[in-house]
């Protein structure tokens, strides 16, 4: 493709795919832009595809016909769906798995037989199509377990249960089809204790690059009391992993990816790897299939390389590890959310203050549940609305200018926690 510009769809509406876009944009290879759903941030920097982002035959053909060199997929349904066929099989490069590869995110089974496969370790685990069967393995293990409805579930699948009570409420919830599809088959796993990371890598299916480390805060409240969410704020690098955790960490995503390859199939795009650091090193809690949110809003900041070249390297199976480099600076992002989020909360609500936020030094205020309204004003329509993040030389500086940032924008309901990035300067607790 030389130097030639290179027009892009993204696909997604969230604060990732918003720092996947501001990235994009930075390459000299972009050309157009476009993106499908986007937000309130997006659209003012792409145009606005109006397709349905998890129809394969529909993003094909809107790439076909406009001409676009490369689809980016951030959000896992699409790729679960099979957009990213669709769009290799009309000859046009795709960043993300096809569906063979997206059931590592897409059933927990698959993914914990491919772990086994590969000898990866990970809790122990056993699944169930039947709710009597799960029921009575429950109450046979008497004590503190993990239930996990085996396909998406919007990250609401997932039951960590301190006594078989909580065990079987859950076994009853995921069988009682609340989660679709999603709950038919039901594994119950060990519970692992210690501290979790996030380790982000690409890959064209052969080489695999690690992204630095991100660290989560999922619980709502501060002190990680409160429901779980989508993920109310992150820092990035992970201080309190040890060099051999990370190798191991490593080690293991290759496995995977080298063992999916033996069987035939090309994990080509974003694999993401959740661990478990246990006192007999790292464990696997799940993989996901594509970038993390709100991991993406730390990782990508702190990231120098030209992500257009990264993307086509990764479907054209020539990513090399020299492709990408690491600032030594610190990111931290805090999460804006809507009054009652992760419950019900209310839409519509007038942003204010963003541009003096994004005045202060190193910090980018990206957008989730945004949107901009009829008159034109910016206003919320999410549960999670912006991700205001810093980017610092030190930590304490990150995540004192992400916290200043915060302060300076205003919406009704605006909610937060205070201790994002607390862990990071804590004595661990391996559990
Ligand atoms: P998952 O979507 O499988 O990563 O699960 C969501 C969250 O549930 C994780 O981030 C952990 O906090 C928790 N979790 C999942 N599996 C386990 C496990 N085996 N032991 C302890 N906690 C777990």
């Amino acid at each position: 493709m030389g130097e030639s510009k290179v027009d892009i769809l993204l696909l997604g509406a969230g604060g990732r795919e918003h720092a996947l876009l501001v990235k994009l944009a930075e390459s000299p290879r972009a050309g157009k832009l476009w993106v499908a759903p986007g937000n309130g941030g997006m659209d003012t920097m792409a145009e606005v595809a109006t397709i349905d982002q998890n129809s394969p035959v529909d993003v094909a053909n809107f790439a076909r016909e406009n001409g676009i060199d490369l689809v980016v997929i951030g959000p896992e349904a699409p790729l679960v769906e099979g957009v990213a066929d669709a769009v290799r099989s009309a000859g046009i490069a795709c960043f993300g798995p096809d569906a063979s590869a997206a059931r590592m995110e897409g059933s927990k089974k698959f993914a914990k037989q491919v772990m086994a496969r590969a000898g990866v370790p990970t809790a122990a685990w056993r699944s169930f199509t039947e709710q009597e069967p799960c029921e009575e393995y429950v109450r046979r293990l008497d004590g503190p377990c993990v239930v996990k409805a085996d396909g998406l579930a919007a990250g609401k699948g997932v039951i960590v249960a301190k006594d078989v009570d909580e065990a079987l409420a859950g076994v009853r919830e995921c069988f009682s089809g609340r989660f679709g599809d999603a709950g038919a088959t039901v594994i119950v796993e060990e519970t692992l204790d210690g501290p979790e990371c996030s380790l982000l890598a690409l890959t064209d299916g052969t080489t695999l690059v690690p992204l630095a480390t991100a660290q989560d805060h999922k619980r709502a409240l501060d002190g990680d009391k409160g429901p779980n969410t989508g993920g109310m704020g992150v820092y990035s690098p992970v201080p309190m992993v040890t060099p051999e955790e990370h190798a191991a960490m490593v080690a293991i995503e290759q496995r995977v990816v080298d063992e999916l390859r033996a069987e035939g199939i090309t994990y080509s795009g974003c694999l993401y790897g959740g661990f478990m650091l246990t006192k007999d090193g790292p464990k696997v809690l799940e993989f996901n299939a594509r970038f993390g949110d709100p991991e993406t809003q730390v990782v990508l900041p702190r990231m120098q390389a030209d992500l257009v070249d990264v993307f086509l390297a990764c479907d054209k199976g020539t990513l090399s590890p020299d492709m990408i480099s690491w600032d030594d600076d610190w990111a931290v992002s805090v999460v804006l959310t809507s009054a009652g989020y992760p419950g019900s909360y209310e839409k519509g609500k007038a942003i204010l203050g963003i541009e003096r936020a994004e005045a202060l030094d190193g910090v980018t205020v990206y957008h989730a549940g945004t949107a901009i309204d009829a008159n034109g004003q910016l206003v919320t329509a999410g549960g999670r609305v912006l991700d205001v993040t810093a980017v610092a030389p030190t930590f304490e500086e990150a995540r004192r200018q992400a916290y200043a940032a915060c302060d300076l924008i205003y919406f009704e309901g605006k909610t937060m926690r205070h201790d994002i990035g607390a862990k990071a300067v804590l004595p661990r607790n391996n559990g």
